[in-house]
């Protein structure tokens, strides 16, 4: 087993990722910037290690400052959470070369996976279904411009280095795709260093519905059903559920094996998503694997009982995952996340600052994953999302009475949290009745 995992990460998921490593054994490095030497996870590794400044890239992104800090403290490993460097295959590549332990994919699957137009292709060979598009990058506009003409409007233009729901351009006909083509392109070359946008259909009102994933380094590789992400802003999510309602048994099967295919495609080892959208006639396509752990983890641990984390570091040095060999990995209750962001819920603007009361629920059916604590001051520099609350219940309508009562009970005083926005969500009558697609979010703002 590991004996010493580094955590190249800070706040809640630094937290959880201890909260697995000592139930494992495994001693904890947590390394920080030098706004947050008050972050609990620092307080809670067993060993720490300032790397850098409050900006990221001086820090958290700093990969020669992760590298000495492992060397510094002997670890033999190094976890890197969801974000900062966690799907840079750079990275992942000098600490296999530094003769450390990465716990995620290999370099090769991150590479590919990070690629999305090579990852379409990969995947596409394997059998899984993709959406009509380009399977290059795109050569130029004229090559956009008949594709789109084939394959009928709306399409969307993606950055092929793209991610975090940035370098999407819609195109509604033929004017819109030839003003969006150069766009896309500046600001793809703009955000992450690669000019080159491939094309797709664009789906009206899809759900988006993933599959988490498990791949050990000795060929098992399983699916532990789904997540609906739907609820979404601006593409960045905010409440997730699983299971989904609107996927039959059969429907879960086949998609769930089409996700394994997918990862097999790309030899994957490790704990990854699969996502897909998935259309009001049942028909569904694969749109991009997110080759880490992610922040909406949490669902699926509590549906299958099955702790990711742990797994995903037992898989890492090597040993077999530890669920039992059948065929399904079975599916219990329903469980709701809501990502709490420090942020205003009307304007979405940050609300960072000190936490001066903190009172989290608790009782049956509730976990909260969080780095939060009373008197606690949240820095300017970093994501906003400060905690996790999840609910569980025997089915969907309990889980939703309990994910009210626990957004009642959680109390957070002297910032503002997106909490409020959470609870009316739940009394809404397309939530409560299931009706959901990735513009939920849009109408409902609208509306309210
Ligand atoms: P990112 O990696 O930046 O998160 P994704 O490819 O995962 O980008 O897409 C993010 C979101 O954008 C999806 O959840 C969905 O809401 C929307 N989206 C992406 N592709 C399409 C498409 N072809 N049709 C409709 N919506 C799409």
């Amino acid at each position: 087993m590991l004996r010493k995992v580094l955590i190249a990460n800070r706040g809640e998921i630094a937290v959880r990722i201890i909260a697995a490593c000592r139930e494992l054994d495994i001693r904890t490095v947590a390394v920080h910037s030098e706004a947050d030497r008050e972050c609990l996870h620092v307080e809670m590794a067993d060993e720490s290690v300032c790397i850098g400044g409050p900006y990221a890239n001086t820090s958290y992104l700093n990969i020669s400052a992760v590298i000495a800090a492992a060397e510094i403290t002997g670890a033999d490993a190094v976890h890197p959470g969801y974000g900062f460097l966690a799907e840079n295959a750079h990275f992942a590549e000098i600490v296999r070369d530094c003769g450390l332990t990465f716990v995620g994919p290999p370099p090769e699957a991150i590479r590919l996976m990070g690629n999305k137009s090579a990852a379409r292709a990969a995947v596409s060979a394997a059998g899984v279904p993709i959406l009509p598009g380009s399977k290059e990058p795109l050569q130029g506009r004229s090559e956009a411009l008949r594709l789109a003409g084939e394959i009928g409007y709306p399409v969307i233009l993606k950055a092929s280095a793209g991610g975090g729901g940035r370098g999407m351009r819609l195109a509604f006909d033929e004017r819109e795709l030839r003003a969006a083509f150069d766009t896309a392109r500046t600001e793809a070359e703009r955000a992450f260093g690669d000019p080159s946008v491939y094309l797709e259909k664009y789906l009206e009102r899809p759900r988006h519905i993933e599959f988490q994933i498990l791949a050990d380094t000795h060929g098992r590789v399983v699916h532990l059903g789904e997540r609906e992400c739907s609820i979404q802003r601006r593409h960045q999510k905010l409440l997730e559920e699983a299971p989904s309602v609107a996927l039959s048994p059969e429907q879960r099967a086949e998609m769930g094996k089409a996700a394994v295919a997918a990862a097999r495609a790309a030899r994957y080892v490790s704990a990854g998503t699969v996502e897909f959208l998935l259309s009001e006639d049942g028909s569904y396509h694969f749109m991009e694997m997110n080759t880490r752990i992610q922040v909406e983890h949490p669902v699926t641990e509590m549906v299958t009982g099955v702790d990711l984390l742990k797994e995903q570091l037992r898989i890492a040095a090597g040993e077999r995952m530890t669920l039992p060999p059948r065929k399904a990995v079975p599916i219990r209750g329903h469980a709701i996340e809501f990502r709490i962001n420090a942020e205003d819920p009307d304007s979405f603007a940050p609300s960072p600052g000190v936490v001066r009361r903190l009172v989290l629920p608790g009782g049956p059916g509730v976990r909260v994953d969080t780095h939060l604590y009373a008197g606690y001051s949240i820095p300017p520099y970093y994501d906003s999302l400060i905690a996790k609350l999840i609910v569980h219940g025997k089915d969907r309508e309990e889980a939703i009475v309990r994910g009210r009562r626990a957004l009642d009970m959680l109390r957070v005083e002297g910032i503002q949290t997106s909490a409020r926005l959470h609870r009316r969500i739940l009394d809404d009558l397309d939530f409560i009745e299931g009706r959901l697609d990735t513009h939920f979010m849009a109408r409902y703002l609208r509306e309210g």
